[in-house]
């Protein structure tokens, strides 16, 4: 985002404006002078307007007032002086032309990345394998989060999940190039559990090393409760991910439910506005979705029910994200266990990544034939097995 250009003529006003002020007190009708150096500073805030300007909002910069931005950032000295403000004022533009000119979905999916807990695993120190990326998993995940094309991915792949299409017929869905279809619309998901998985046993760490009890899976939930007769036979079989117990607040139990979400629809562009493109769409319909599956029966029983939803970006919803800031609040140790909490934050987005990262990999082998034998492309053992069949039959 940054350009030395842009920055260049923000600090030349910015220090050209503050020298001005004194010269214009002591000689004045001074900025109205046709000199080489008070035109190359009407240029500059040429420029500026013009880089700061958007087909909405036009911005319109003379010497007058900048002069009365510099007043008004010198009474607040604490919010960033004339050279930040007029370089906010370009970036700001700039952020908005961009996100102007991209698809519903991309937009969608900038919003998404557009976050922290997206980016914690960009700037992590690979002391242990959960921070370690190898480098065929960051091609991946930097493919994902500029959202290309997937190297490994070859046009026309199927994935070995059925789908219901028209009439009723089943078929093996076509592979998005961008593989979103892997990490949240397939129903065979059996690498995708694993992030599920992961995800639900770090926030499990995390909440035990906080000094809480907690319990990945746990048998009989909502079992325990049945001679009471106020849930029904759905209800008395659900179980949550993760369930902690002794939590300040009064709850029995609080019971976490861990998914990840898409952020768009995977292959049809229809009936996909732009209102549907605004950050946590996604997110907060699977939150909702959620919630209402199992708000009743927590309710009933004095459970505290918390949703963990991950947008495929990583991105955290945000109560999710403040219900584990409000564990890693338990945290203690040196500097108040900021650091420790920031491993925790960071672990947490990690292991989500890691999970992402190994998912797509793995399953663009396996469908490719490419997972048993390096290098060698193999015919997956199902097809094998319906070839031979047909070979059968031929005889
Ligand atoms: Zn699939």
């Amino acid at each position: 985002m940054k350009n030395s250009i842009r920055t260049s003529h923000a600090a030349f006003v910015a220090s050209a404006i503050d020298n001005l002020r004194h010269t214009e007190k002591a000689c004045p009708g001074f900025t109205t002078l046709d000199i080489p150096y008070l035109q190359e500073l009407r240029k500059s805030l040429q420029f500026i307007s013009q880089t700061a300007s958007t087909p909405e909002k036009e911005v319109n910069l003379d010497i007058q007032s900048v002069l009365a931005m510099h007043m008004a950032v010198e009474d607040k000295p604490n919010r960033g002086g004339l050279q930040y403000l007029l370089s906010q004022l370009m970036d700001d533009a700039i952020r908005q032309k961009f996100a102007d000119s991209l698809t519903n979905k991309h937009l969608a999916f900038y919003n998404s990345v557009a976050c922290e807990s997206a980016g914690l695993w960009l700037n992590v120190l690979p002391k242990n394998s959960t921070f370690t990326f190898d480098p065929a998993k960051t091609r991946v995940l930097l493919s994902t989060r500029f959202y290309i094309r997937q190297p490994e991915f070859c046009d026309g792949l199927r994935c070995d999940c059925l789908m219901r299409r028209r009439e009723n017929n089943r078929e093996h869905p076509l592979i998005d190039e961008k593989c979103h279809h892997l990490i949240t619309g397939c129903n065979k998901s059996a690498f995708g559990i694993k992030i599920h998985h992961a995800c639900a046993l770090a926030i499990k760490d995390l909440v035990q090393s906080a000094g809480f009890r907690a319990k990945t899976e746990e048998v009989g939930t909502f079992q325990d409760y049945t001679g009471t007769g106020i849930l029904s036979e759905v209800e008395k079989r659900m179980r949550g991910d993760v369930t902690i117990f002794d939590l300040p607040g009064g709850f029995r139990k609080t019971i976490l439910d861990v998914s990840n979400t898409k952020i768009h629809p995977i292959l049809s562009d229809a009936a996909f506005s732009r209102d549907e493109a605004k950050v946590e769409f996604s997110a907060q319909k699977r939150y909702d979705e959620r919630v209402r599956k199992f708000a009743h029966a927590a309710t009933v029983l004095n459970f505290k029910f918390q949703p963990i939803i991950f947008e495929i970006t990583g991105r955290l919803h945000a109560k999710s994200d403040a219900f584990i800031n409000s564990i890693l609040k338990h945290i203690t140790g040196f500097k108040d266990g900021a650091l420790l909490q920031d491993y925790w934050r960071k672990k947490i987005a990690c292991t989500f990544q890691q999970g992402v990262g190994s998912h797509i990999l793995e399953k663009l082998r396996m469908l490719k034939g490419q997972r048993f034998a390096h290098q060698y492309f193999e015919n997956r053992s199902t097809y094998a097995y319906e070839s031979a069949l047909g070979d059968a039959n031929m005889r």
